[in-house]
């Protein structure tokens, strides 16, 4: 049986948003012993979208620690494990929060020790959607990969490794599947994707970027299946994948499947006790919830976009730092009995393939106007803007 251990503040997570929230609680005045961070992943923050990019490299493939939380801001700041200690914040790694009573402001962990804290900010990000979720034939066969944390990036790697060059069928046409399918093919698999949309990154490509980025993706030699989806799998007699079969009756051979359709923010923890919103938790312009001295940050929280006067999730890096800064700000300055603005976010998200990468900035809405560089698209260095 273990002593509860009491903080003053407990992050429960230990991703992006937690440790850009330590890196500004240290930065607004902490003693040591103040904060804990509870994480179920075993290392500590680091920057997530590596996972999908140079994690996957054939060569000089980024590990740990070199992207540590927060070498992918502006400030390049790496916090190593040793960080915290010299900060003396408590890191619990490879520890899962398994239940929250927000009423008696306790956490209680899967060894059954139990947390207690004054301030509570909730980190616990989102999990990947998977295939087996909505009962896919054959879903849970070997070789068949999602991607949200570094133990998922690890596996992955390994199957790469033992299926060297192989066939790669990667499920989705957002961000995680464009990364991932030019990182398969940069690693010399033959890849195809699959996706329902008419074309990829649907919701946020216009039909001109897609066309321009379809191209390019059909030149490195990505085969693209599109409008249609994945309805089950077949095994080999090991029980790994052998072939995808689509909708559309098509089917694929594949050695390996990196399935990317999608997160769902985790908040089950905290069901019925806090209130909720387009999935995610409820905050105002300061992340607080609707409970007191209990704030949620990053992809789990919906928040008031000042803006345009509505309430979103957001589930992007930008705002998972700016976000956690935003919460410590808010707690710091309340603690002086002061008070900070309300958060005005202009969203904001990238993403990178091959030798090309873009930003987004603002809100998908109106009529798009395309800017191209003149000697786009036959230049070995494309560019282009769209407002
Ligand atoms: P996370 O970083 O997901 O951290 C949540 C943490 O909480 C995890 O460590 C998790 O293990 C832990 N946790 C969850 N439940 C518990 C529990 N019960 N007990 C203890 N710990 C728990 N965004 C971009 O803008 N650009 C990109 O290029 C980009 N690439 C991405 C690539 C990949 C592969 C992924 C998965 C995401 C990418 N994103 C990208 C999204 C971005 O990484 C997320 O928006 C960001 O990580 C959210 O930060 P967070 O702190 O809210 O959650």
């Amino acid at each position: 049986k273990f002593e509860e251990k009491h903080f003053k503040y407990i992050i429960v997570g230990g991703g992006i948003a937690a440790g850009h929230a330590a890196r500004e609680f240290t930065r607004k005045g902490l003693q040591p012993g103040e904060l804990a961070i509870i994480s179920k992943e075993g290392v500590a923050p680091y920057e997530r979208p590596v996972l999908s990019k140079s994690y996957l490299f054939p060569n000089g493939a980024a590990r740990l620690p070199s992207f540590h939380v927060c070498v992918g801001d502006d400030e390049k700041e790496r916090q190593l494990p040793q960080w915290y200690v010299n900060k003396g914040i408590e890191l619990f790694l490879g520890t899962e929060v398994v239940k929250a009573d927000l009423a008696s402001r306790t956490l209680t962990v899967a060894n059954g020790r139990i947390f207690m804290y004054r301030i509570l900010i909730i980190a616990t990000g989102s999990e990947a959607i998977k295939l087996t979720d909505f009962g896919v034939q054959g879903a849970h066969a070997k070789n068949i990969f999602h991607l949200r944390e570094i133990s998922d990036a690890d596996e992955l790697v390994k199957g790469m490794k033992r299926k060297k060059k192989g066939k790669a069928v990667v499920i989705g046409g957002g961000y995680i599947g464009l990364e991932v399918a030019s990182a398969m093919r940069i690693n010399d698999f033959e890849v195809s994707m699959v996706y329902p949309e008419p074309w990829f990154m649907h919701g946020l490509f216009t039909p001109a970027i897609a066309s321009f980025y379809e191209k390019y993706f059909s030149d490195k030699g990505i085969k693209l299946f599109k409008g249609t989806v994945v309805v089950g799998f077949e095994t080999a007699s090991n029980e790994e994948v052998k072939i995808v079969k689509l909708k559309n009756g098509q089917v694929l051979l594949a050695d390996v499947v990196v399935v990317g359709i999608g997160g769902r923010p985790l908040t089950t923890l905290f069901k019925g006790q806090v209130q909720e919103e387009q999935g995610g938790i409820k905050t105002n312009g300061l992340f607080r919830t609707s409970v007191p001295d209990v704030y949620a940050v990053g992809d789990v929280a919906t928040f008031p976009v000042k803006r345009y006067g509505d309430l979103r999730r957001v589930e992007h890096v930008d705002h998972a730092r700016k976000s956690a800064g935003h919460a410590v700000g808010a707690i710091k300055a309340s603690e002086d009995g002061k008070s900070i603005g309300e958060y005005d976010y202009l969203p904001s998200f990238n993403s990178s393939y091959f030798d090309l990468s873009w930003c987004f900035y603002g809100d998908n809405v109106g009529e798009p106007m395309m800017f191209w560089d003149k000697s786009t698209p036959s230049t070995t260095k494309p560019k282009f803007v769209t407002y």
